[in-house]
């Protein structure tokens, strides 16, 4: 396949980069996900202005400016159609502070960000159908990542940990509740639940990723006059929840069946998740 780095495409088997960049030595940089549909992406507007603010809090000065960006994810996800020909092409980025000569903590002055993007192919759309929905059996546990989990961090160990957690327990993702007990979103995921018809998902803070899929389904929710709130909620709440979703760039907005050997509503795709869903890919596009 083809890659990005530096400037320059070349096949991904030819990039390399060094071991004394801050990326490898720190996890010192900055990483995207954007999801793309034959060709088509999928809120590329949220996915660059959350890599600005990103950098900007890390202090690197962003690389390039969004029109490059745009072209780098429609150049590579062009460019692998014929390596990836379900058409479902996820394009990576990762902007890292740069190579130094020494590894020293203080951010160093004069080095440029490496910048380095490939594509890979992505899950197939989310179904719109209650039969036909992907779903997901997930583990729980006590969020013991960093404090600035809003921040789209290379640094990804505590969400390895807390994914690993779950594929231990043979499943395929965790949900992390902070010290108070509330839910604040999953490993690699944010989180929804609905109880007697209210959507609910946690407001953003430090806790959590302001996930793009998070808000252009909130968007299409509110438009489809869906009943949804911003609103913390507990583990014992979410365990009685009516349902449970997991939103992220590959994942759209996907029922969630089990959680910990819990059985969630009636163990399968929801009701208000299938009218959630038909409005998320109604306005997906549209982002
Ligand atoms: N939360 C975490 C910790 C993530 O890593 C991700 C995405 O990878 C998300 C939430 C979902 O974000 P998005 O919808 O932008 O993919």
């Amino acid at each position: 396949t083809v890659a990005f780095l530096n400037g320059e495409y070349l096949p991904l088997s030819e990039a390399r980069i060094s071991p004394m960049d801050r990326g490898f030595l720190f996890g010192d940089g900055i990483y995207e996900v954007i999801p793309t549909y034959a060709g088509k992406p999928v809120g590329l507007k949220g996915h660059l202005s959350r890599l600005a603010s990103g950098l900007s809090a890390i202090e690197i000065d962003n690389p390039y400016d969004d029109a490059m960006w745009t072209s780098i994810v429609l150049q590579l996800a062009t460019e692998n159609a014929q390596h990836i020909e379900s058409g479902n092409v996820g394009v990576y980025f990762h902007v890292s502070r740069g190579t130094d000569t020494k590894r020293y903590h203080a951010y160093p002055t004069g080095v440029t960000p490496t910048v380095f993007a490939f594509a890979f192919e992505m899950a197939a759309p989310q179904s719109n159908s209650r039969s036909s929905a992907k779903v997901y059996k997930v583990a729980l546990e006590e969020d013991k990542r960093w404090q600035r989990c809003h921040i789209k961090s290379t640094s990804l160990l505590g969400n390895v940990m807390h994914f690993q957690s779950g594929v231990k327990a043979g499943v395929n993702e965790t949900i992390l509740f902070n010290e108070k007990g509330l839910i604040t979103e999953a490993s690699s995921c944010n989180v929804f639940m609905v109880k007697n018809g209210i959507i609910k998902t946690p407001p953003l803070n430090n806790e959590l990723l302001p996930g793009i899929t998070r808000h252009i389904a909130l968007e299409s929710f509110k438009r489809a006059n869906l009943n949804v709130v911003e609103e913390w909620f507990s583990k014992e709440s979410l365990l009685d929840a009516d349902e449970v979703w997991l939103t992220s760039s590959s994942k759209e907005v996907s029922p969630v069946i089990e959680i910990d050997g819990h059985v969630i509503g009636e163990g399968a795709a929801g009701e208000v998740w299938e009218r959630a869903i038909r409005a998320y890919h109604a306005y997906k596009f549209d982002a």
